[in-house]
């Protein structure tokens, strides 16, 4: 090779982004800029939920389930970064089972955008289609919310869904902490384990809809370890949220029948509502199927 080549092909590498192994794709290609560890096809294929058809639950196909008489609604508003599609089902397994830990920071970013989209739903609803805005009641808490320019919504604190201690045994770790440790960094927003799960619910995914209901009633509990409780005292008397309740929010994987998630709510809301204290409970979660 001539020494012009070498220099040429030197000033290049400077130039171009240093190819990666993709986390997707497992093939070299150039890095997605705004997310860790993909290539930018991967990023383009990522399933964005950008606008949701029910704006309530995140879904991005028609949902009858929030529209179901009679069913009490513990959380007001969930939102999902993706619709869970086999891509991304592969993803979230081999972070989960297969303890492929270098996904925590792509799968906490991905998060994040759901983040941002709860927020700008939340502070901005007329933005979201008119039908949308016109459907909101005179009452409706959003409209009283926006009645307030200065208090732009913001979460307090993250809690997320714990796994039972067989399932922490068997994997080392909670997925859906790791992704509120992202959130939490990133939106400096502090995170407590308040809950604990009281007893093991086995695989959802082969459960019928009211079977995951009624298994989920009284699956989860405050946690009674000492330290969790002091720090929640400690948190509750330090939160500034002048004349409004407390924003908390659920941090899971995974949203399917929001069984999981409306259960953690009510623990969360028996736990406020001990100290005396209103909340608003909202969901974030990495995939909506
Ligand atoms: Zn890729
Ligand atoms: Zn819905």
């Amino acid at each position: 090779m001539n020494p012009l080549n070498d220099w040429i092909n030197g000033i290049r590498s400077l130039l171009a982004p240093a190819m990666i192994c993709c986390l997707i794709c497992s093939k070299n290609g150039r890095p997605s800029a705004g997310l860790p560890g993909i290539c930018t096809g991967c990023e383009a294929g990522i399933p964005w939920i950008r606008q949701p058809r029910c704006q309530k639950c995140g879904r991005h196909t028609g949902c009858p389930d929030c529209n179901r008489s009679g069913q009490s609604a513990p959380i007001l508003y969930n939102r999902s970064a993706v619709a869970y599609t086999p891509v991304m089902r592969e993803l979230l397994g081999r972070y989960k089972y297969r303890g492929h830990e270098r996904l925590a920071p792509l799968l906490g970013l991905m998060l994040d955008r759901a983040y941002i989209q709860l927020k700008a739903y939340i502070d901005h609803p007329q933005n979201f289609t008119q039908v949308q805005s016109r459907q909101l009641p005179e009452h409706h808490f959003l409209r009283k919310k926006r009645a307030n320019p200065a208090s732009l919504w913001h979460a307090d604190l993250l809690v997320p869904v714990p796994v039972s201690d067989s399932r922490l045994m068997e994997r080392g770790f909670n997925q859906a902490e790791r992704l509120a440790d992202v959130l939490s960094r990133v939106r400096r927003i502090p995170q407590l384990p308040l809950l604990v799960r009281t007893h093991h619910t086995g695989k959802q995914s082969f459960k019928s809809r009211a079977e995951r209901i009624a298994d989920m009633k009284y699956a989860f509990a405050a946690n009674s370890d000492n330290s969790v409780k002091a720090q929640f005292n400690s948190w509750l008397s330090q939160v500034k949220a002048p004349g409004r309740p407390l924003q908390i929010l659920i941090i899971d994987d995974i949203y399917t029948t929001g069984s999981t998630i409306r259960a953690c709510a009510e623990a969360v809301q028996l736990m406020c509502a001990s100290h005396r204290r209103d909340a608003e409970i909202y969901s974030l979660t990495w995939a909506r199927s």
